[in-house]
């Protein structure tokens, strides 16, 4: 990616270019990617709601691959083995977030593919201690979308304190959704999963994988809420979302940024039926090694396989025009090794 633009006027954001192989430092090790999940901060990145920092940037933060070469001081992988990379590239390791647990705010936080060369490439290179072994179980392709849509899947289910019994809602229905409710129906086999989406084809979707109840963004769920998480890119569903809530129920927003394109929406949001009642509303930001670590052993136990649809590296630039024309069904991979 050489330039932030308008995905929908120019339809090739990125370029196929060749490069030199990436070099491990001590620490770090290179990585042979083998594939690429395709993820909506992608669009965040090519559109300017999160950019990167420099250009050229190789974007990509759902990697499987082998290690090919590692540095001196490498100690937790060798050669061969089969690896996989998520959206936390670095933190420092030493502020007050980090200490606390909250690596994935420290100030210092780097995201693969925004602030490091990601996976949307043949080679990569990463300190060890942000790499993760991939369960056997899963193939290349399956394991590539757990690595964001279902960490951070994970992290936002943990943030609504859903307990099993209770009614959850989930607006809009991609990847890391459609990966919540499986990851629901066997944490919490009692909870009754209520989905929102605009898309016909999510809807079905939703239900052939258990959902209770599928319904329009603005409709009104059959029964309340005790929490929803938000996984669009837009405004309207908030505002919808929240008067499903029950009394003290919580909306969690995973969403890296908003688009501004339907943001006068917020004006309909009315005190009385929105937020009050001691409503909550928490974004979730990044993802912890933990969260990838907990996820991946959980995915791995259930098993959860995502349903994956696959692109080759040239087409990057298609998957990620479907993905902004949400024709969406399960997560887009590429296929790379
Ligand atoms: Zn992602
Ligand atoms: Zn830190």
């Amino acid at each position: 990616m050489k330039r932030i633009c308008d995905i929908e006027r120019d339809k090739n954001p990125l370029e196929l270019v060749k490069l030199p192989k990436p070099i491990p430092k001590e620490n770090e090790i290179l990585v042979k990617v083998l594939a690429c999940g395709v993820c909506h901060t992608e669009l965040d990145e090519i559109e300017g709601r999160t950019p990167p920092p420099r250009f050229p940037v190789i974007l990509g933060h759902e990697v499987v691959g082998i290690v090919e070469e590692i540095g001196a001081e490498v100690r937790k992988f060798k050669i061969g083995d089969r690896v996989g990379i998520a959206w936390i590239y670095s933190a420092c390791g030493k502020c007050k977030m980090c200490r606390k647990g909250y690596e994935n705010l420290c100030k210092e936080f780097k995201g693969t593919g925004r602030d490091a060369d990601g996976g949307y490439a043949e080679y990569m290179v990463i300190g060890e201690d942000f790499a993760f072994p991939i369960p056997p179980v899963f193939s290349d392709l399956e394991a590539a979308p757990l690595l964001c849509a279902g960490a951070i899947g994970y992290r936002s289910l943990r943030l609504t304190g859903i307990k099993d019994g209770e009614n959850l809602g989930l607006t809009g229905f991609g990847a890391s959704a459609h990966l919540v409710l499986k990851m629901v129906k066997y944490k919490y086999p009692n909870v009754k999963v209520f989905v929102f989406a605009r898309s016909k084809n999510e809807r079905e979707f939703a239900k052939e994988l258990g959902a209770s109840w599928a319904g329009d963004t603005e409709e009104e769920s059959p029964e309340k809420l005790s929490a929803i998480i938000d996984t669009t890119p837009a405004w309207k569903p908030i505002v919808e979302a929240l008067k499903n809530l029950e009394p003290g129920g919580r909306l969690v927003i995973n969403a890296i940024r908003k688009e501004e394109i339907d943001k006068e929406y917020l004006l309909k949001l009315d005190y009385s039926k929105h937020l009050w009642m001691e409503k909550e509303i928490k974004s979730v930001a990044n993802v912890t090694r933990k969260d990838v670590s907990e996820f991946l052993e959980l995915a791995a136990k259930i098993p959860i396989k995502p349903e994956s649809q696959e692109f080759s590296l040239e087409e990057a630039n298609k998957a990620l025009v479907e993905l902004k024309e949400r024709k969406i069904r399960g997560a887009k991979v590429l296929k790379i090794g």
